[in-house]
């Protein structure tokens, strides 16, 4: 279609050169508008744009990247080509956007949910019994015996206790648990905390408590290893309390067992308090409906190919199903349960090991299943270009010291650069200081130098094209600072040309000083003035960011402009002077020598600290 538009348009010159030979340039009417998806690739977006994908690569390279037209693209970026070449571009939602949206939940309808087994995971301290609890409660499994105790470890196995099935995760500790968490992806309903009674409240369990309570997840604490002789249970449950974990004996609602993973006494009763938390947290799912879950574990094994486990969280899994696990695809050829038999169905909170996919997914890893082959490969790799486009964002963005060791190693012959300063002029000076710079055949490349703040689109900018942004005589705002470390962009700052200069210069030739990099401490914005004889002005101020510290060097900021670099004079929470004052307080600011100050103000308090460069 590409190529037949192309001709098209060709034709179309052709004609209109004919007939209007050497009366007017040539005019190829380019559409003015285009829409993307996240991660389309480059020859994609050249297509839609009725560009060669040379033009677009062109114009990445002078954004400082280097792109092929198989590489896909995050927004931003698509943002700046289009800006570049005067299109607007819109991001759409077509029906694949619309069906990778993993985490979107699917609303069922209340007559369709079924009551489902709710998925426990075990934390604790290391060496109070996690991974022996597990075992006693594996082995209380009666079916185990239909299958001669024969267990495979798939990261999970499930248990029935009167008659209804409780899931548990065998992946103990945190680490699993938190990967998860960090992949915003819910698998547990309830977590069990275990305390070993002969060692009573240690860090992790601590860690345990605080991951828990993160995640919104009921807990019951398992106080462990009451077989010992001589333990004390209510040192613990005093301990917890102070954890905000209280027995329901105290009049709390956390519910306390004693368990010994060792000789099983309490266990069942353990299991009992689960599908009692359970039935009270109503947890359901339609089994009516395409499946949809997290992966737990995942390896390439040498003679099955890839194996994952996964945890069905929604509707039923069927053997030859085609399924998105992540960002991989595949159809499953084989589907076992934890006793390693072959299932052709798993429901809700049923967890299974599965062989087909193309590729080794990661845990925690959301998966769904999909109506036909072509949807779920297409999904896949629409994901896997979204993941890799935002990898090389990541990737892109560099340090001055990065700079400085690219340079010693040869890999940098150019140094994109983005000045920002509080007049056109100072800018273009800068501009024309850094641009003569040479060292061994390094230069500076300006894209862009203006005055005004430093913004958003810079940091964008910035983030794209891996350049460093020089701000002169300006702030960033905690905005912009925020999306700065967000997206690995350094701004340094400055306000004296030749010390800016001297700065890059150090950087190229690779050989930066120790320097004393300045520390922000914070800002805070003037919210009244009161004048005041023999002080002067003093400003109300409320504290957006950071804090104030007394005594600390400010820079008076007026719509992201330096007017005033000094220092504070007096620092005040109501009447009493104040050491500091955090992000969310009032205070009273005074600054030395200076009382030009104006509601909307922003003092920002700063200090200095010796960094190592290089
Ligand atoms: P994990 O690090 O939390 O998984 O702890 P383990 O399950 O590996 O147990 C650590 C040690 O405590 C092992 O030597 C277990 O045998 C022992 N242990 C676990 N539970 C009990 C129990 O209930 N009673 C006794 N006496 N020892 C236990």
């Amino acid at each position: 279609m590409g190529k037949n538009m192309n001709r098209n348009n060709n034709n179309r010159n052709r004609n209109y050169r004919k007939k209007r030979r050497n009366t007017a340039p040539v005019v190829i009417n380019y559409p003015t508008t285009v829409s993307y998806y996240e991660g389309i690739t480059v020859g994609a977006l050249a297509k839609r744009l009725e560009r060669k994908s040379g033009e677009i690569i062109k114009i990445m390279f002078k954004l400082g990247s280097m792109v092929t037209i198989n590489d896909p693209l995050a927004s931003d970026l698509v943002e700046l080509i289009a800006l570049e070449l005067n299109v607007t571009a819109t991001l759409e939602v077509d029906a694949i956007e619309k069906e990778m949206d993993f985490e979107s939940e699917i609303i069922d309808n209340e007559e369709d949910l079924v009551e489902r087994a709710p998925v426990v995971t075990i934390m604790g301290h290391v060496d109070h019994g996690k991974t022996s609890l597990l075992d006693t409660i594996r082995k209380t499994d009666v079916t185990d015996g239909e299958f001669g105790g024969i267990t495979q470890h798939i990261g999970a196995y499930q248990v029935k206790i009167n008659d209804k099935l409780i899931t548990f995760l065998d992946t103990p500790g945190h680490e699993a648990f938190t990967a998860m968490r960090a992949r915003g992806t819910k698998v547990t309903d309830i977590v069990v905390i275990v305390v070993a009674a002969d060692d009573g409240v240690m860090p992790q369990t601590k860690e345990a408590i605080d991951h828990a309570l993160v995640a919104n997840s009921p807990i019951i604490v398992a106080i462990n290893k009451i077989d010992k002789p001589g333990v004390n249970t209510d040192r613990i449950i005093s301990e917890m309390s102070e954890l905000g974990l209280v027995t329901e004996a105290w009049g709390g609602n956390t519910m306390f067992l004693e368990v010994s993973a060792k000789t099983g006494q309490g266990v069942e009763a353990l299991l009992e308090s689960i599908q009692l938390l359970a039935e009270v947290s109503e947890l359901k799912a339609n089994p009516d409906r395409l499946a949809s879950g997290t992966a737990i574990e995942a390896e390439l094994d040498k003679g099955r190919g890839v194996v994952a486990s996964l945890l069905v969280q929604n509707g039923t899994l069927h053997h030859g199903d085609y399924i998105v696990v992540g960002t991989t695809s595949g159809r499953i050829r084989k589907m076992t349960d934890h006793h390693g038999n072959d299932i052709k169905v798993a429901l809700p909170s049923t967890p299974v090991e599965i062989l087909g996919l193309n590729e080794v997914p990661i845990a925690g890893d959301s998966f769904r299943v999909f109506e036909d082959e072509k949807t779920a490969k297409e999904v896949a790799s629409r994901k896997k270009n979204l993941l890799d486009a935002a990898e090389r964002g990541v990737s892109s963005a560099m340090s001055l010291e990065d700079l400085a060791k690219q340079i010693l190693e040869g890999n940098m012959k150019e140094i994109p650069v983005i000045v920002k300063s509080d007049v056109q002029g100072t800018a273009e000076a800068v501009r024309s200081s850094l641009e003569k710079i040479d060292v061994e055949g390094v230069r500076v490349n300006v894209l862009r130098a203006q005055a005004g703040g430093i913004t958003e689109s810079d940091v964008m900018l910035a983030h794209a094209s891996n350049a460093i942004i020089f701000g002169f005589n300006v702030r960033p705002n905690a905005n912009v600072r925020s999306k700065a470390a967000e997206d690995n962009v350094e701004i340094r700052l400055h306000n004296v040309i030749y010390k800016l200069v001297e700065e890059m210069e150090a950087a190229m030739k690779g050989m930066l000083d120790p320097v004393f990099e300045e520390v922000i401490f914070g800002q805070a914005e003037v919210r009244e003035t009161y004048k005041v004889s023999k002080i002067g002005t003093i400003a109300g101020c409320m504290v957006i960011d950071g804090k104030m510290v007394r005594n600390s060097s400010i820079r008076l900021i007026r719509d992201d402009i330096v007017i005033y670099d000094g220092e504070m004079a007096s620092l005040k929470r109501f009447n009493d002077d104040a050491k500091e004052v955090q992000k969310g307080f009032e205070c009273g600011i005074t600054i030395k020598n200076f009382n030009d100050l104006k509601i909307g103000d922003i003092i920002e308090s700063h200090g200095e600290k010796e960094v190592a460069v290089v």
